[in-house]
């Protein structure tokens, strides 16, 4: 199933809308680069890939630029002896019953829980997706992801809101662990990106899903974010020089690439202060702004996104 770029434009505001118009822009060789799986692909469609990643996980990276916006985001499955953990709701149900599908195939088991990581409408309108066939895997998000859920995805869709409505909530304060038998991982409370978001970590396999607190080779949506909290939480999610990275968008990431968004958020933040101090507003310093080469390609596709990223700085400056 695949929805119009119109309609797509018009019903979601956040990360996805400004993927959507990623694509009409994006180099045909950056696009190719996406396409450049890092684990073993054990199934792919064109709207996303399942790479495996770690014993008994996988991480589906969405590749929308084609156009298909069936999952858009990022996401995974993660085994255990008694449980299989899927990672977000994606734009679209087709999206997660793809990834509950391929569950089934791999672990012998529909998923038995799904987090949601945050409200973002990528993240989260699919979920009905994991209710097909009579299935009730239990649902987590933290409480202010489920209010923001109900609150701010218009328009309103009656079946997405019954999946997060039973939800079990994920504490915003603290981190929890989730045990699926044999294998316990960390749901790790965040914010920055929005006002909620929720990391995963497999401490065993160091690897992390960061949610939409981490981007790879694609400049970020600030929309909601809190830029200095953002930089705060994503230093705490570094690991090992070894580590896997799972961002909400683009590819796999190992701690290069990490640290290379690291320092791109350090980039964004350098100019806003100096445009800032010269008395420049975000539209002008954005018109004028280009991401230094050293950082690679960030596929600068609409100034416009520069721009909101500013803006985020600004209010936290003034
Ligand atoms: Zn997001």
């Amino acid at each position: 199933m695949t929805i119009s770029r119109r309609d797509f434009l018009a019903t979601t505001g956040t990360c996805a809308a400004h993927l959507a118009l990623a694509g009409a822009i994006l180099p045909p060789a950056i696009r190719r680069r996406w396409t450049l799986p890092t684990g073993r692909v054990v199934a792919a469609e064109p709207f996303a890939r399942l790479e495996n990643v770690g014993k008994d996980v996988w991480a589906l990276i969405s590749t929308p630029l084609s156009g298909d916006f069936t999952t858009v985001c990022n996401g995974g499955l993660i085994a255990g002896k008694h449980g299989v953990l899927a990672i977000e709701g994606f734009m679209q149900p087709a999206g997660a019953r793809w990834l509950a599908t391929r569950a089934k195939e791999l672990t012998g088991s529909w998923p038995t829980h799904v987090l949601v990581t945050h409200y973002h409408s990528d993240h989260t309108n699919g979920v009905a997706g994991y209710f097909d066939g009579g299935m009730t895997p239990k649902i987590h998000s933290t409480a202010a992801t489920q209010s923001q859920v109900k609150d701010r995805n218009l328009p309103a869709d009656p079946s997405r809101e019954h999946a997060l409505a039973d939800a079990m909530m994920v504490d915003a304060a603290s981190a929890a662990k989730l045990d699926i038998g044999g294998r316990t991982v960390r749901l790790i409370p965040k914010s920055g990106h929005t006002a909620s978001d929720v990391a995963v970590v497999i401490d065993e396999l160091d690897l992390v899903f960061g949610g939409d607190l981490i981007w790879n080779a694609m400049f970020p949506n600030y929309v909601d974010a809190a830029p200095s909290t953002l930089a705060k939480s994503v230093a705490s999610l570094r690991r090992s020089a070894d580590a896997t990275y799972i961002p909400g968008h683009g590819p796999i990431a190992k701690t290069a690439e990490f640290d290379r968004y690291v320092a791109f958020l350090n980039e964004i933040e350098r100019a806003a202060r100096e445009g800032k101090q010269k008395g420049l507003d975000p539209k002008t310093l954005a018109e004028g702004y280009t991401v230094p080469a050293s950082l690679g390609e960030w596929t600068l596709f609409q100034k416009s996104f520069i721009e909101t990223a500013f803006k985020a700085w600004y209010k936290e400056i003034a």
